[in-house]
């Protein structure tokens, strides 16, 4: 049965925010009632004036936990996935338009990788004049703007979004790893960013924590910050939810679809086909995670259009120690080797389906965190392992042993010892071979949009994404360039 549900605006946040750019025309910090919304394009006007003349069901329900009997449903956009990067975009069209919006989601959000990340917002292993540097830069200003914009309506950032501004330090320990770490400093404060190189006795008064040896040292970057995903992503459903008693949110979870919806026989897509309703819609957005592929692979079968996204699942586990009092750590900290892992995202002429002794790829590098709640955030391992969720002991093993050769206190307890307040999450991050995210229309079919493959940072980059989606729909000039994320080229010819 359809779960079209909606809940009670919370009280703090009846009045909605404005994310804000300065070359946007949302650029004011001002808060906005819902209603009186911004002004649609009028190259967009043309499209959303004869969706709406077409809508025929009602949207939304006022009251909470009311069920939508109805199966079919026509939004302005549909948003394939309610992980952060569908909700985030969802959240973008609801505060960045008049547009109405529909999430489905073959679960429920926080079902996929999104409920595993450990919440880093970080640049400090990111490189500047990547492809990924000025949208993750992008992001990393939003999400401040976000939590600034909660301060202001009251709700304070840290209980609300888990936020935490104690900055990052990339951790070194051979002589080789601190070359990468000083040549990383430099690169960081040229491209403007505050940055620091720490010498071992530096890194120990500020982590005492820490194993400092002689060759030990780090990257500080004091503007790095951190959330709770599940918290976070609680905080934008609530918000969008508030637009369903103007009829313009609507969700539909443990829905999958499963097929694309078009007008006669032609190629042109009217929306989308679930498992239990039909949701009609001028601009479909797939933000399907790592299951975009196969999901696309499904849904552009019968169309001419050729549609190959390359985005793999790559497994990762994340330990979480509660209430862990064992330890007192001021930072959010990661081992410099996560960012050769991570960018190691090649399997050298084989799919990852047919990867068979999948070992052969685990990684696993040290990154620690205590989160406001006081649990102790242990990460993280990589495989390619095809879609499995499954929670592997020896990887939870390997990653708190490597935890033990960073923390040495951890050494006098077992991870056993925790066994009754430890916590595993596994999810799935959704990998692009050449490891940037497909952000775009379709070729061939402009109001199909791609949004996915942010493999380990799709919290960070979230709404840099969900506004260059916004943007693109909405016509509106671009804050970041798009060509790097473009899907032609690299999922169609
Ligand atoms: C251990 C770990 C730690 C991480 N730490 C960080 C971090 O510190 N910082 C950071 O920035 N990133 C981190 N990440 C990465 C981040 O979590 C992901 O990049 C991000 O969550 C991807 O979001 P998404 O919305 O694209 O995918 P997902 O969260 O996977 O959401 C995709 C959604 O699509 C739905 N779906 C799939 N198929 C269908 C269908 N047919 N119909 C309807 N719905 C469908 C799924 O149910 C799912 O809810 C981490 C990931 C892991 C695993």
């Amino acid at each position: 049965m359809a779960t079209a549900s909606t809940s009670c605006p919370h009280p703090s946040l009846r009045r909605n925010y404005f994310v804000s750019s300065p070359r946007s025309p949302f650029c004011s910090f001002s808060y906005q009632s819902s209603f009186v919304g911004s002004k649609i394009p009028k190259k967009w006007l043309s499209l959303t004036d004869k969706a709406r003349s077409n809508r025929t069901d009602p949207l939304t329900c006022s009251r909470p936990n009311l069920t939508c009997s109805s199966s079919s449903h026509t939004s302005d956009v549909v948003i394939i996935g309610a992980g952060v990067i569908g909700l985030t975009i969802a959240r973008q069209f609801l505060l960045g338009s008049d547009l109405s919006v529909a999430v489905v989601d073959k679960a429920v959000p926080c079902s996929g990788a999104t409920g595993a990340g450990q919440g880093y917002l970080w640049m400090a292993h990111k490189t500047p004049g990547s492809d990924i540097w000025e949208l993750a830069m992008r992001s990393h200003e939003l999400w401040r703007m976000f939590a600034e914009s909660l301060h202001e309506q009251g709700m304070n950032p840290q209980d609300h979004l888990g936020w935490k501004n104690t900055g990052s330090l990339l951790i070194g320990r051979t002589p080789e790893e601190l070359d990468v770490l000083k040549r990383r400093v430099k690169l960081l404060s040229d491209a403007g960013l505050r940055s620091e190189y720490l010498s071992a006795s530096d890194l120990l008064l500020k982590e005492p924590a820490l194993m400092v040896e002689k060759d030990s040292g780090a990257a500080f970057v004091p503007d790095d910050c951190q959330l709770d995903a599940r918290r976070a992503i609680d905080v934008i459903l609530k918000a969008n939810r508030n637009f369903s008693t103007q009829g313009r949110y609507t969700e539909f979870f443990h829905d999958p679809v499963t097929s694309l919806l078009r007008s006669g026989g032609s190629d042109e897509v009217v929306g989308v086909k679930t498992v239990k309703n039909t949701l009609h819609g001028k601009v479909i957005v797939v933000a399907a995670g790592c299951w975009s592929g196969s999901l696309t692979q499904d849904l552009f079968r019968e169309l001419d259009i050729v549609l190959n996204v390359p985005v793999k699942p790559r497994k990762g586990h994340l330990l979480v120690l509660k209430n862990f009092s064992y330890l007192q750590l001021n930072h959010a900290l990661m081992e410099v080797g996560y960012v050769a892992h991570q960018t190691a995202t090649q399997l050298p002429g084989r799919l990852t389906s047919e990867v068979s002794d999948h070992r052969q790829n685990l990684s696993i590098s040290m990154t620690a965190t205590i989160d406001t709640l006081g649990n102790l955030l242990l990460g993280s391992s990589r495989e390619f392992a095809g879609f499995s969720t499954e929670m592997e002991e020896s990887v939870t093993n390997r990653i708190w042993e490597r935890a033990t050769d960073f923390f040495p206190k951890l050494k006098e307890h077992s991870l056993s010892d925790f066994i009754k307040r430890r916590e595993v999450r596994v999810g799935l991050r959704p990998c692009m071979p050449d490891g940037k995210p497909v952000i775009g229309p379709v070729t061939g079919l402009s109001n199909v949009l791609l949004a996915t493959g942010h493999e380990g940072g799709g919290l960070s980059m979230a709404l840099g994404t969900a506004e260059m989606i916004a943007d693109m729909v909405l016509g509106n000039q671009e804050k970041v360039d798009y060509a790097p994320f473009a899907v032609q080229g690299r999922c169609c010819q």
